[in-house]
C-alpha cells in the first residue's frame, strides 16, 4: 500500500477518509491535529499556547510540527496517512527530507458552503472517529456516544463560523500551493467531496492500492 499524504481545506473530510483507510487495510493515523490536542488535554504550558493559537484557526510553528512528525515517523511501520500535514511549503520541503517515494498525495476537493455545513454538525471522539449531524450516514447510532467505543461526542473548541472562516483562509494562503508543489512531483490526485463518502472511499482505494 501506498503512504498517503491528505491536502484538504478544514472539515472536508479527511477523518471520515483516514478511518476507511484504517479499519479496511490497517493504516496507521497520523494526525498533527489530535498530536496537538493532546498536548493541550496534557494541561502543559505548552498546551496553553497551542490552544491560543488553534481556537483562532491560525497555523502552530513550523519548526514545532516538524520535531513532531521527524519523531512521530521513525516509529511507524506499516502505511500511514499524514492527516493534517504538511500544511506550508516549507513543511512539505521537510517531510521530502524524511521520507522515501512511496506514498501519494490525495487532494479532497470541497467547497467552502459544504465544508461549513459539515464544520457546524461535525461531534469527535476521542478515539479518533468523527460523525456529523449535518449527514444522515454519519450521526451516530445513539446520541452524542461514540458507535465504537462508547465514550461521550465532544465537539472541537475551534468548530465554529468564526475560527473555521479563518482556518479557510489559511488553508488558501498557506496549504493550496502545495497542490501545485505535488502536482510537478506527479504526485497530486483529487478526489471530488460532493459523492458518497464510500464512493470517495473506492476512488482513494484505486489511488493507493500499488499494482
Ligand atoms: P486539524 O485537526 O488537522 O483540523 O488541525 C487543527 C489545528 O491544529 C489547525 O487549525 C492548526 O492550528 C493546528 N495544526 C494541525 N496541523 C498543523 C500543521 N501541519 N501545521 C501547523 N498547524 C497545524
Amino acid at each position: 500500500m501506498k503512504n498517503v499524504i491528505f491536502i484538504a481545506p478544514p472539515s472536508a473530510g479527511k477523518g471520515t477518509q483516514s478511518s476507511l483507510l484504517m479499519d479496511n487495510f490497517h493504516y496507521e493515523h497520523i494526525s498533527t491535529g489530535d498530536m496537538l490536542r493532546s498536548e493541550i488535554a496534557s494541561g502543559s504550558s505548552l498546551g496553553d499556547k497551542l490552544k491560543k493559537i488553534m481556537d483562532e484557526g491560525k497555523l502552530v510553528d513550523d519548526e514545532l510540527i516538524i520535531e513532531l512528525i521527524k519523531n512521530k515517523l521513525s516509529s511507524i511501520k506499516g502505511p500511514y496517512i499524514l492527516d493534517g500535514f504538511p500544511r506550508t511549503l516549507n513543511q512539505a520541503q521537510a517531510l521530502d527530507e524524511i521520507i522515501d517515494d512511496n506514498y501519494e498525495v490525495i487532494y479532497l476537493n470541497i467547497s467552502k458552503e459544504e465544508a461549513i455545513k459539515r464544520v457546524i454538525g461535525r461531534l469527535t471522539c476521542k478515539c479518533g472517529k468523527s460523525y456529523n449531524l449535518n449527514e444522515d450516514t454519519l450521526k451516530p447510532k445513539k446520541s452524542g456516544i461514540c458507535d465504537s467505543c462508547g465514550s461521550v461526542l465532544q465537539k472541537r473548541d475551534d468548530d465554529n463560523e468564526e475560527s473555521f472562516v479563518i482556518r479557510y483562509e489559511t488553508f488558501l494562503s498557506s496549504t493550496k500551493p502545495l497542490i501545485e508543489y505535488y502536482k510537478n512531483k506527479n504526485k497530486l490526485h483529487t478526489v471530488d467531496m460532493s459523492k458518497d463518502r464510500l464512493e470517495v472511499f473506492e476512488d482513494i482505494k484505486g489511488i493507493v492500492i500499488n499494482d
